[in-house]
């Protein structure tokens, strides 16, 4: 009894070819939980699409998928750093591609392999990684294999600043350019602009981008009726109604029911967001199981592998066995069952 993804193969399959054909240059990510497929079920596609790059997260996810068996080469997108053991070893694997986000960096990275295959990345407005524009003028590549610059941008990227550090970075050394978060016409001008020397990375909008294509489903695992008043659970709190406990398959193992926090522009906005949680707290949040057709509220927050959910009134809606929908957040669910149909 699971928690499903059901892809439909070639309503997917078409979505990624027709990308990949919009978007020359393209190095598909696959990293972290591989956008709800797997990183390893992500590589195969990449394979099947004929490209040769991807990009992971970290040295982790780059050691797991050469095990796998990924033949082609694999950009590290977290930028190195001395004390990363595994990334420092993987200086000296041939089909990776280390990030370099500090100047300095790039005199320890010598040290360990000459001739490490590296990008460099330039801060952007995001304000994470990189070396300033002013500090350009220090990267000193030497015999190192400079595979490009990297430019990471906010989620809606501006070509504007995308062209402006491309032109700071590739004045001082010339070579590729890989950015990310640009819309498709955008960064066909851009890859313009750099005579073809341009690549993107995109995770959400390859893998997440046909949403038609992929269905969530839990399972109903049980169904008691309830009387107002009585306890559940394990906080023992009062059924609000009469009405029933619906158990179903999904819980904090899958990550569900983890809201992302939403991004906070006012105290004000994030006070009502405290208050929004003290209501979650009390159990009376809405789940993201539709049962129905509507969304009901948890009985009481998920546990590890399933949720209870309550169901007000005299149908119970569900029985034993039925698959339901189910809203995941698709980086951040793990599913048990990945199925191609
Ligand atoms: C994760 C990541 C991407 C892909 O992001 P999506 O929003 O999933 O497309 C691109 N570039 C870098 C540097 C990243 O870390």
């Amino acid at each position: 009894m699971t928690l499903t993804l059901t892809v439909d193969a070639q309503q997917w399959r078409t979505h990624l070819r027709s990308f990949a054909d919009q978007v020359p240059g393209l190095v598909p990510v696959a990293k972290g939980n591989g956008y709800g497929f797997g990183n390893q079920r992500l590589a195969e596609e990449i394979a099947r699409l004929g490209i040769g790059v991807l990009a992971v997260g970290i040295a982790e996810e780059a050691r797991d998928l050469l095990d796998a068996g990924w033949s082609g080469d694999i950009v590290i997108l977290n930028p190195w750093r001395p004390a990363d053991e595994l990334a420092t070893a993987l200086l000296s694997e041939p089909r990776v591609i280390s990030t370099i986000s500090r100047a300095d960096d790039l005199t320890a990275v010598k040290a360990v392999k000459a001739d490490a295959r590296v990008q460099v990345e330039v801060r952007t407005s995001m304000q994470r990684h990189g070396v300033l524009t002013g500090e350009i003028p220090q990267v000193e590549l030497g015999g190192l294999r400079f595979e490009g610059w990297s430019i990471h941008l906010p989620a809606t990227g501006s070509l504007a600043e995308a062209t402006k550090l491309a032109q700071a970075a590739t004045a001082h050394a010339p070579g590729e350019v890989w950015v990310s978060h640009l819309s498709v016409a955008d960064y066909i001008r851009f890859r313009e602009q750099f005579d073809g020397q341009a690549r993107m990375r995109v995770g959400t909008r390859l893998w997440l981008g046909a949403p038609a294509a992929l269905t969530t489903t839990a399972d109903i695992l049980d169904v008691h009726p309830i009387r107002r008043g009585d306890q559940l659970g394990y906080h023992q709190v009062g059924a609000p109604k009469d009405g029933f406990i619906v158990i179903a398959s999904g819980g904090t193992a899958h990550g569900i029911a983890l809201a992302a926090p939403v991004p906070q522009r006012t105290l004000r906005q994030r006070l009502v967001t405290m208050a929004t949680g003290a209501l979650d707290a009390a159990g009376r949040s809405l789940s993201p199981f539709a049962l129905g057709g509507k969304k009901r509220p948890f009985a009481e927050p998920p546990h590890m592998h399933s949720s209870m959910l309550f169901v007000a009134g005299p149908d119970a809606l569900v029985a034993v066995g039925d698959k339901v929908p189910v809203t995941c957040r698709m980086t951040t669910t793990s599913f048990d069952r990945v199925v191609f149909s």
